[in-house]
């Protein structure tokens, strides 16, 4: 049986907090084992001069730690003080054990635009929250983006990783609340508690924003070609031109490449796995327009050819006959599309077809405390500017949400 109790003592939130944040520490160690002995045998009973001396060592430590990550890791020391805890008692084979569960009304999961936009927002309305992301900085996606941000009506910015310095700075300027360096790695979704790499953590309500990554094609000796292949053609400019490329894909992504790299370029192919294209018809039209454009419907690449790393050429399936053909290509571009990072909270709440979580025009899925926004919540419009407004619509949601509870 698990029997579970609410702590009062602000004293052992802190040593938690400061045993999960200092995990790899030996200073972290020596105040947390002590602690531990102590907890489980004598219940709590710690001397006041004891937990004076525990928390002025641990703000030292943590100055320290936030010193060499200040660039990096924007962290709220006030918020360690404010975890609350469940602590529960097991009792396995007559032994007991403690499990801390820091505790907050909302949680948010990914440090992405999405998220940060949430927290943002709830941080502005004084809410009890807490965002939760694997990386050691802020930013999701951003530090990836090579090409220049044009389509954020904020303002300029010369790469992705611009926009994430600014996001960062916003953040450690209002003191955001966030564990950088913190993989969930499972959530229960009916009791809302999120099972970390270090910690385990519990909330009223959760804002899922895990965001994409890429889709893996199963193209063999992709590896040993990987040099020639992209995924993002405006960042590797110098790199296709004067090259025979293949484009995989038929989204507006895919085919606005061809379009480009047909300009630049002696051939372009592009493989698509049917005859329909999701792309604008305006573009597909343009597409199958331009004769230095070769269009390959029902395909599938499955194979690449080359030597000492250079690719020759690419073996191109037709779906339809089995029947497969060469041809000579020196780079490949994948665009393909992203696949939603669902793994940890899988089969627990409503996706769409595409494998995207399903919510409606709050950001509320289908159960009751759980928001979802961000690409992960959208395979066809994907991008920064999105992100941030769901952000924003979550974050109105949880606090309606938490008056409501
Ligand atoms: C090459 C490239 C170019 C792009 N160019 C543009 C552009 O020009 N303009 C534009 O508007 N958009 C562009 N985008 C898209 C944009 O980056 C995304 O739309 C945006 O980052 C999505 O934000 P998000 O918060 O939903 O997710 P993400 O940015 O993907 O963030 C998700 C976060 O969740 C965290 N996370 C996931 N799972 C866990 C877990 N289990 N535990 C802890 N943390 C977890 C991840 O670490 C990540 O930080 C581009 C993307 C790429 C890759």
């Amino acid at each position: 049986m698990t029997r579970e109790k609410t702590t009062k003592a602000d004293m052992q939130s802190t040593i938690c907090a400061s045993a999960g944040l200092f995990e790899n520490s030996t200073t972290c160690l020596l105040i947390a084992l002590p602690i531990h002995f102590a907890r489980s045998h004598q219940q709590y009973l710690i001397s006041e001069q004891l937990v004076h001396s525990i928390r002025e060592l641990r703000k030292s430590i943590l100055k320290e730690f936030q010193a060499s990550f200040t660039s990096e890791r924007p962290i709220n020391t006030d918020v360690i003080d404010n975890h609350k805890q469940l602590e529960f008692e097991d009792s396995l084979a007559g032994e007991k054990s403690v499990q801390t569960i820091i505790t907050h009304d909302a949680i948010v999961l990914g440090g992405g635009p999405a998220g940060i936009s949430c927290a943002l927002e709830l941080h502005e309305n004084k809410a009890d929250y807490f965002l939760i992301d694997r990386n050691s900085s802020l930013g999701g996606q951003l530090p990836d983006i090579t090409n220049s941000i044009r389509n954020f009506a904020a303002r300029y910015w010369d790469s992705g990783a611009a926009v994430r310095d600014d996001l960062e700075a916003l953040c450690q300027k209002v003191g955001l609340c966030v564990q950088s360096a913190e993989t969930i790695e499972r959530i229960d979704l009916s009791t809302k508690t999120l099972y970390g790499l270090h910690q385990t953590y519990r909330a009223k309500a959760i804002f899922l924003a895990t965001g994409t990554r890429r889709r893996a094609l199963p193209i063999e000796r992709l590896q040993e070609f990987s040099d020639n292949v992209i995924w993002n053609v405006e960042a590797h400019q110098e790199k296709v031109k004067g090259k025979s490329i293949a484009v995989i894909g038929g989204g507006d992504n895919a085919l606005l490449d061809s379009l480009w790299l047909a300009q630049r370029c002696p051939s372009v192919l592009v493989v698509n796995r049917s005859d329909r294209f999701r792309a604008r018809p305006d573009v597909v039209r343009d597409v199958r327009n331009d004769q230095r454009i070769t269009v390959l419907e029902h395909t599938e690449v499955v194979s690449i050819d080359g030597e000492s790393g250079n690719m020759q050429s690419i073996l191109v399936r037709d779906n339809r006959t089995d029947k497969t053909t060469a041809y000579p290509v020196q780079m490949l571009v994948e665009r393909v599309g992203t696949v939603a990072n669902t793994e940890v909270f899988c089969g627990q709440v409503e996706l769409d077809g595409a494998g995207f979580v399903a919510v409606d025009r709050f950001c509320q899925t289908n159960l009751d405390g759980v928001f979802a926004g961000g690409d992960l919540i959208s395979s066809d419009c994907q991008g920064i500017a999105r992100s941030v407004g769901d952000g924003m619509i979550a974050a109105r949601s949880i606090l309606k949400y938490l008056i409501a509870a």
